[in-house]
């Protein structure tokens, strides 16, 4: 069954792979973007996950494009890495408002929807370093580590609903994000993956299929590492 879908940062990376699998799928998907226009093929609504009245305006474009959102990837996230003796506190703020407390606005504007509807899939792009730790991230894997306890507590909320609140945790995988490593530290990373090769952003789009699909409806609260066993199940 077609359902309503909105991916986060959807226009490119990780979030694009997430839309077109789940339009391969008969999904209607929506992305947003924060200027660089809709991927083509896909609708496009512009906003920033740091701006509540702009998730309200975007989510309000979904609806009358293609109905509530059913289905919410919250995908939209940022780095700003150095070690924690150098980051500022703004810095430190910056990507928690951007990754988790973003992940709060849009959960909870399309909490509505699947509250009315008595059916609904959360996924949440979080990454193995949020349960690992990574040196010079302590701002980018708190909130990615922050994306769990939110999931799960949703979970427990809305779980009579038949509504489903998810975790993915990407590995390493190659996008703008990754691109911008030094070789050396794409060399180390590398070698401590069993599969012995970076994630393709296909790999995490096939996990997020899996995980808003209906017949993972009894799969909540969960977890579920995508990283070629870097992160050995955690
Ligand atoms: P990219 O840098 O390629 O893309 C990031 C996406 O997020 C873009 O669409 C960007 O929009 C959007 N975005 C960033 N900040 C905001 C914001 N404030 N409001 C709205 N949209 C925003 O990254 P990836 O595709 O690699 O990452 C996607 C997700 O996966 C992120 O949450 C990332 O943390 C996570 N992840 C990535 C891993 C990797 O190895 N690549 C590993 C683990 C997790 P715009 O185009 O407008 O900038």
């Amino acid at each position: 069954m077609g359902r309503s879908v909105l991916v986060t940062g959807g226009n490119r990376g990780i979030g694009l792979a997430i839309a077109r699998g789940l339009a391969e799928q008969g999904h209607s998907v929506a992305v947003t973007h924060r200027g660089s226009g809709a991927p083509e093929g896909l609708f496009g609504v512009q906003a920033d996950v740091t701006d509540s009245e702009a998730i309200d305006a975007a989510f309000k474009q979904v609806e009358e494009h293609q109905g509530p959102v059913e289905v919410l990837v919250s995908n939209a996230g940022m780095n700003d890495d150095t070690l924690l003796m150098r980051m500022s506190e703004e810095q430190f703020a910056k990507v928690v408002d951007a990754n988790l407390t973003g992940a709060y606005r849009v959960a909870k504007r399309a909490s509505r929807g699947m509250l009315r509807a008595k059916w609904g899939r959360f996924v949440f792009i979080s990454s193995v370093v949020g349960l690992s730790g990574s040196a010079g991230q302590t701002n980018y894997a708190a909130s990615k580590a922050g994306l769990v306890g939110f999931a799960r507590s949703l979970a427990r909320e809305l779980g009579s609903r038949n509504i489903t609140a998810n975790v993915v945790a990407p590995g390493f995988v190659v996008t703008d994000m990754t691109n911008a490593l030094t070789e050396d530290q794409r060399a180390a990373t590398l070698a401590q993956i069993p599969a012995g090769r970076y994630g393709d952003p296909a790999d995490i789009a096939a996990a997020v299929g899996f995980l808003a699909s209906d017949q993972a409806g009894y799969v909540n609260g969960a977890v579920l590492p995508v990283d070629g066993g870097l992160g050995m199940g955690h």
